[in-house]
């Protein structure tokens, strides 16, 4: 492309980053760096009531975990700077003084009770060509009176003046051209003189042209506003370098239709951010795939594929892959349905990619978690114990469930096990097979195996029932991977020591509880 290719994300810091936004980021992200463009961060925080502390940082944190790099922003900086836009006023003041002196906008003072009025009297009201002769602005007042009032400190608002009978023409690289009658639109509110801020839309526009982007990619949500931002451009005498716009499908529930929602996250249980969030108010706390366990490979992975196909069956790609294959000629138009399933199973895949070594790291905080010190155990053990079990779990906290018995000696024991597998012969045989160890010049090495399934088979003893036993001396149930690995892993004195407290602590006349 001739073109340079730059696009942004422009998340407003309003709560935790949703994981469509997510996605959206992960989007132009793809896009920007298949065509050796640039990505760029921009926070869009004019909605003074809506901001919330602590939300931008963990705009950051979600992208840098994600490994969405970004070239130019708040923290980044930029040849285009400031990339936050509650420290652009003067520029947003200057823009809305344009259309203003160019008749393109115009100074509206009526009240939130006088529009509650106007909305109750005039049937689906609308401020637009229609209306907007009825309504207290400086167009019904003139030009005298509105500085009077502006000079006597009355608050107004500033609106877009849209003329009607225009068909407003949006050329999305997703859904085509739409064509909209300017009629439907309204006279949108760009700048309040209340807290001196340009709304989303003005905010938004300036930002695009003035940071030269050449590509808005965002959620289908954004729609509804692109024929307004056309005719913006055009207010502006920008309409030869307006950026293409692309919107991406919805996510949707993902038993059913409508959007994608907390709630469906809450009942079928699984996190719609990507890091746990604590809300600053209400103190609520909110599922993360961080804290969950995900890596963040799977979840770029699993994210990529909602709204999107490779145009062959490649499923499992790294970021490297989706970056050469990304293309928004393969978005699609329909909403994609949040199989959240399928990202368990990236989950699950990636970690029998990643190394014993790589997990063992992630598996420290977990065995913290449980009262384990990690310190107490080489790396070398953890990574070993990991690799024995790791092809069992979906997330990294499974671990716990599967290994736990490698850092800690089981005090109970599985009572239909014992009832199963456990007689009155069991500890003698169990004293036994511990001077069999004895024959055997290394414990973790290959000849224990073959000595004691040696030992059984001369004895006649009964193999799945004395196996077992042993096992649930050492592990407290009848689970987890081969014996041998287990007690290779253990060591002999552990292994001894956790098969004579079984004996001593195993009663078969003891009820299953
Ligand atoms: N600030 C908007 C948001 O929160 C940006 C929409 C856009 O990308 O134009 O999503």
């Amino acid at each position: 492309m001739a073109q340079d290719i730059r696009v942004r994300f422009a998340p407003s810091p309003t709560g935790p980053l949703h994981i469509g936004g997510v996605r959206t980021a992960l989007y132009n992200y793809l896009f920007a760096r298949q065509h050796g463009g640039t990505m760029i961060l921009r926070i869009e925080d004019t909605d003074s009531n809506r901001f919330v502390p602590g939300a931008e940082d963990y705009i950051n944190e979600s992208l840098a975990w994600l490994g969405i790099e970004i070239d130019e922003g708040v923290r980044e900086g930029g040849p285009y700077g400031p990339y936050k836009q509650s420290e652009r006023r003067d520029i947003y003041r200057q823009h809305v003084r344009q259309l203003l002196d160019s008749g393109k906008a115009y100074i509206a003072f009526d009240t939130p009770q006088e529009l509650e009025a106007a909305r109750a009297a005039i049937p689906n009201f609308q401020y637009d060509a229609h209306t907007r002769g009825q309504m207290t602005n400086s167009l019904t007042l003139g030009a005298e009176e509105t500085q009077r009032r502006i000079d006597e400190g009355q608050q107004y608002v500033v609106r877009f003046l849209v003329e009607p009978g225009r068909d407003v023409e949006v050329n999305d690289l997703i859904r085509g051209k739409v064509v909209i009658k300017s009629d439907i639109l309204d006279d949108k509110v760009l700048y309040k003189s209340a807290d001196d801020l340009p709304t989303y839309h003005l905010a938004n526009i300036v930002d695009d042209h003035m940071m030269k982007i050449s590509h808005v990619i965002r959620g289908e949500e954004w729609l509804p506003s692109a024929p307004l931002h056309v005719l913006l451009y055009e207010a502006f005498g920008w309409s030869d370098t307006m950026p293409a716009f692309a919107h991406l499908p919805l996510l949707l529930k993902p038993d059913g239709k409508g959007k994608l929602s907390k709630r469906d996250g809450d009942r079928l249980g699984f996190p719609v951010f990507p890091l746990e969030w604590h809300d600053p108010k209400s103190g609520e706390i909110s599922s993360g795939y961080r804290e969950k366990g995900y890596l963040p490979s799977a979840v770029v992975n699993f994210l990529a594929l909602l709204g999107w196909n490779p145009g062959d069956d490649s499923e499992v790609m790294t970021m490297d892959q989706l970056i050469s294959k990304f293309s928004l000629e393969h978005c699609s138009k329909s909403g994609a349905k949040f199989a959240y399933e399928k990202g368990i199973w990236f989950n699950h895949n990636y970690l029998m990619e990643a190394s014993n070594e790589a997990l063992a790291t992630l598996f420290r905080p977990v065995l913290i978690e449980n009262g384990v010190d990690p310190d107490k155990f080489t790396d070398q053990y953890i990574a070993e114990v990991v690799g024995l079990v790791k092809g069992r779990i979906n997330f990294v906290r499974d671990l716990w469930d599967q290994a736990r018995f490698f850092f800690v000696a089981p005090i109970t024991y599985d009572p239909k096990a014992i009832k199963k597998r456990w007689s009155a012969d069991t500890p003698a045989q169990l004293k036994e097979m511990i001077t069999i160890f004895d024959t055997v010049d290394d414990f973790g090495g290959p000849e224990l195996e073959p000595a004691v399934l040696g030992w059984i088979a001369e004895k006649g003893y009964h193999l799945g029932n004395l196996m077992n036993a042993f096992r649930l001396t050492v592990v407290g149930e009848c689970k987890g991977p081969h014996m041998f690995d287990i007690t290779r892993l253990l060591g002999r004195e552990e292994t001894e020591r956790r098969m004579l407290a079984g004996i001593e602590r195993i009663r078969i006349d003891e009820p299953a509880v």
